[in-house]
């Protein structure tokens, strides 16, 4: 019997945490929101879904890991400092 590797939430695409990615910490995958919308001004309005329960036991199927960042040299370089 083999186990998968846990997941977690914290490096997923779809989880955006406070103060500075979101208002309400939790997942924002279109299909896990209860409220979700379209228009950019309207964004305070969204609800995300809540990731501790979808994700309890670390096995969420639409986990998808975080692209890696940039280093700090190839961001100055990309704004031109
Ligand atoms: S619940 Fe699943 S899709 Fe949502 S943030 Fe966690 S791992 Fe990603």
């Amino acid at each position: 019997m083999s186990s998968s590797p846990k997941v977690d939430c914290h490096d997923c695409r779809y989880f955006r945490s406070r103060p500075y990615e979101a208002r309400i910490e939790g997942c924002y995958l279109e299909k896990n929101m209860p409220s979700k919308q379209k228009m950019a001004c309207l964004d305070e309005q969204q609800l995300p879904g809540k990731h501790e329960k979808i994700n309890l036991r670390g096995d969420c199927p639409d986990f998808q890991a975080r692209p890696k960042r940039a280093s700090l040299w190839k961001r100055l370089l990309a704004i031109g400092a």
